[in-house]
């Protein structure tokens, strides 16, 4: 798969069997539909998580297409406060989160705390090459 922000081949990264694409160059991250939830492995929290995401047409960042289906997708407002802007295909096929924005929004403690994700993700930063 393709990163949609700089269109260089994502890797995939496994972690309790759940596959991750990653760009190494942008540090992005793009989720499949259902592996936010296998990740933070609590249902509960994961739909709590997801039914806070807004979304938000107004936002001016640049659209990203969707690496499955091609479509731009939309802005979604979500994280502690509703300020992180992710990316979310409009046919559901996943989300995708800029560098950095998925450890804030798994790092926010109105979720609760899943210490393995966050190692992980810290790990998957410290790995990338643009720091
Ligand atoms: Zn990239
Ligand atoms: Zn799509």
């Amino acid at each position: 798969m393709k990163c949609p922000a700089c269109k260089k081949p994502m890797i995939v990264l496994e972690l309790n069997q759940v596959e991750i694409d990653h760009c190494a160059f942008c540090g992005g991250i793009w989720l499949d539909s259902g592996e936010l939830e296998l990740l933070l492995g609590n249902l509960e929290k994961a739909s709590s998580m997801l039914n806070s995401f807004a979304v938000d047409s107004t936002i001016a960042e640049k659209k990203v297409k969707c690496p499955i289906c091609r479509s731009k997708m939309v802005k979604v407002l979500c994280g502690p406060e509703r300020k992180i802007v992710i990316d979310k295909c409009a046919s559901g096929d996943g989300l995708w989160f800029d560098k950095g924005e998925l450890y804030d929004i798994v790092n926010d403690g109105h979720f609760g705390e899943n210490s393995d994700t966050l190692d992980f993700i810290k790990e998957i930063f410290k790995n990338s090459i643009v720091k």
